[in-house]
């Protein structure tokens, strides 16, 4: 699934690609891309994935 104008960095497209460890989230325009647990994205919303992407220290949880 795509969100548009979601990225907290550049306010690009947002692909959402949920599998059975969680959720991928990157930005289509400038590849910020964060790794969602099903734990984490239980009080996940656009602010939450906006705020990771614009840090972006923690960049691997695999
Ligand atoms: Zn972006």
């Amino acid at each position: 699934m795509i969100k548009f104008k979601a990225c907290g960095r550049c306010g690009g497209d947002v692909y959402f690609n949920a599998d059975r460890r969680g959720v991928d989230v990157y930005c289509l325009q400038c590849g910020s891309r964060r790794f969602f647990s099903p734990e984490e994205m239980r009080a996940l919303n656009a602010q939450t994935v906006a705020d990771a992407q614009a840090n972006e220290e923690v960049q691997k949880a695999a």
